[in-house]
């Protein structure tokens, strides 16, 4: 035992009952203290040691709870949590058409922006999602409520051949994209992404200035890639190629690009991204909703491409639950394979966290639960009835808890959000009504573009 002399100060012991890291893989722990300095993780060490080793500032206790690295939503649209429920039961097209093109022409700005992206960074945070890969107008906006919730975005600069209340051109939103990254640089929360729309409304020229530029600034490009067949009909109509063959003739293929949905892939389509290590977002509850199709990512999987998971915008999933993506992820798999081994419950969890990290680039920072990465993480409360009982906390995490079962988050090791055993939800930046204020005054605006 150390005199108290010798004790290291540290700001944050976490004491858990059970700790699944990530990395290594397959790996559960039991009573492991997660020790915190500086957002940090400097220890992952038994607790008893860690009392005998360090003095904290706090000490929090989860002797009900498994630890989890914070989780990652690689593929959202976080302002659209304000059109939650306003066109549903329709295909991508029409939805798109015919509700929320004329919804978003007619009220995008920088305060709808703000407020839904506000909304949605507090769904993601009560849902234990410490990271989110956007796409949407106005980047500012969004890292402007990004950063008051506390939470990490990588924020995507989106760009589009058509006018809309944002840019009148591609140059018009590349411009102020990259204005957004210059005057946001600073901030430690923050990463940036050029997000052209898709291969259906962003042309070859403005893909390759996009491809040019990220290599400048040294940046990722996130884009929707083959969500429905439609979309590779219409392509080779007006290309003469597919999609994907398209952005791989431009050069755009490689480790920095992140593809949304990828539904339908031919197997050179696959070996060709895995040949790129170019990334995969699986966003199965949207595929779903939308009639897209079930993307077969255990194929995927076996050429060795990396697949991490999207919640896509609560307008067409309709929720921003990262538990709920993984669980739809791994039982959609054994359906559609016929094999019940494939996407294993720490298979489904490590596309819910690290694959989306290393997509992101982040894969050095977060993702995983391990000495010299920033405290990002998720407590999830297993003892309630309908987690018991609990054999094996990692097939919980997938199969059986929800996102309402998560009790703690930090962000950097800062408490963001915490659910008290029978108490109210508390955000440390946010008033809940402040959120529900912000919902009642947008839902009178959006209500004409309802459909009927
Ligand atoms: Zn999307």
């Amino acid at each position: 035992m150390k005199s108290l002399i010798d004790l290291i100060q540290v700001d944050l012991i976490i004491e858990a009952l059970w700790l699944c890291p990530v990395v290594p893989s397959n790996t559960l722990l039991e009573h492991q203290a997660v020790v915190i300095r500086s957002g940090k993780i400097i220890d992952i060490c038994a607790i008893t040691h860690a009392h005998a080793q360090y003095e904290a500032i706090e000490t929090v206790s989860l002797n009900e709870h498994v630890l989890i690295p914070g989780l990652i939503n690689l593929h959202t649209h976080a302002a659209m949590n304000l059109m939650r429920g306003l066109a549903d039961d329709l295909p991508l097209m029409p939805w798109l058409e015919r509700h929320i093109w004329p919804a978003e022409q007619k009220l995008v700005s920088p305060s709808f922006v703000y407020d839904g992206t506000l909304l949605a960074c507090a769904e993601m945070l009560a849902g234990g999602i410490t990271t989110f890969n956007d796409m949407y107008f106005y980047p500012e906006s969004a890292a402007e409520a990004c950063l008051k919730m506390g939470m990490r975005g990588n924020l995507g600069l989106a760009v589009l051949d058509f006018a809309t209340q944002y840019a009148n051109d591609a140059e018009g939103y590349i411009q102020k994209g990259l204005e957004a990254r210059d005057h946001l640089r600073g901030e430690a929360l923050l990463t940036f992404s050029f997000a052209p729309h898709a291969p259906y409304t962003v042309s070859d020229t403005t893909f390759e200035r996009i491809m040019t530029l990220a290599e400048q600034v040294d940046i990722g490009v996130h884009t929707h890639m083959h969500e429905t067949q439609q979309e590779i009909i219409d392509s080779e109509r007006m290309h003469g190629l597919r999609p994907l063959a398209r952005l791989a003739n431009l050069g755009l293929l490689g480790p920095n690009l992140t593809l949304a949905h990828c539904v339908y892939l031919e197997e050179a389509e696959i070996e060709l991204l895995a040949e790129h290590g170019s990334n995969i977002v699986h966003c199965p509850s949207s595929n779903l909703k939308l009639a897209s199709g079930i993307t077969p990512i255990t194929k995927y999987a076996k050429y060795g491409v990396n697949i991490g998971l999207g919640t896509d915008g609560a307008a067409s999933n309709n929720r921003l639950d990262m538990f709920a993506e993984m669980r739809l992820a791994a039982l959609l798999a054994k359906g559609q394979s016929g094999d019940a081994t494939a996407v294993t419950a720490y298979q489904a969890q490590e596309m819910a966290t690290i694959n989306c990290a290393k997509a992101l680039g982040l894969d050095d920072k977060i993702g995983s639960i391990e000495i010299g990465k920033l405290a990002d993480l998720t407590a999830v409360k297993l003892t309630n009835i309908e987690t018991q009982p609990c054999f094996d906390p990692a097939s919980h995490l997938v199969y059986s808890a929800g996102r309402e079962h998560v009790s703690h988050v930090w962000v950097n090791g800062d408490l963001k959000f915490h659910r008290p055993k029978g108490g109210e939800d508390e955000y440390q930046n946010v008033e809940p009504q402040e959120l529900l204020d912000i919902v009642a005054k947008w839902q009178t605006k959006l209500n004409e573009f309802k459909s009927k």
